[in-house]
């Protein structure tokens, strides 16, 4: 439960500095993701929302998901094309989801702790990182390989 409170505080923390605020949708989405601590796609969230008695339109969902990418708060996993918490708020840099694409378990790493400088070679080609989104690597994790 300890991390859940940490991970909602960061949340809030985050809007706050934004000048954003939790509306009640927000709030309920974040909710679930945080408490089923897994991958999740929109109808899925659209199905738990309806069994608490909270319809909710896809398009609505979507609008909130983007609006929680943009916190930096998920991330959007296109692989699996599914909605994960970050694991890590706190990295200003781009994030790396690592997804296992046999039981699409999300490992999360920093570009420093793979030894990969995503910066640098982006910046040799003259490009740059758009922010707030991860790059995905398809892997499989240490239960599946
Ligand atoms: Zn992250
Ligand atoms: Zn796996």
């Amino acid at each position: 439960m300890a991390k859940e409170k940490l991970i909602k505080n960061k949340a809030l923390q985050l809007c706050l500095e934004a000048k954003e605020i939790i509306t009640p949708n927000r709030a309920s989405i974040l909710d679930l993701l945080i408490k089923n601590n897994k991958p999740l796609a929109a109808y899925e969230l659209k199905e738990m929302l309806k069994d608490n008695n909270k319809g909710l339109n896809i398009s609505t969902i979507y609008r909130v998901l983007d609006f929680w990418i943009k916190m930096k708060v998920v991330h959007k996993l296109s692989i699996l094309n599914k909605y994960v918490l970050c694991s890590n708020p706190d990295e200003v840099h781009t994030h790396i989801t690592n997804i296992c694409t046999k039981c699409s378990s999300v490992v999360e790493t920093c570009n420093e702790n793979m030894g990969l400088n995503l910066k640098e070679s982006t910046k040799n080609m003259g490009v740059a990182l758009t922010p707030d989104l991860n790059v995905e690597i398809p892997v499989l994790c240490a239960s599946c390989k």
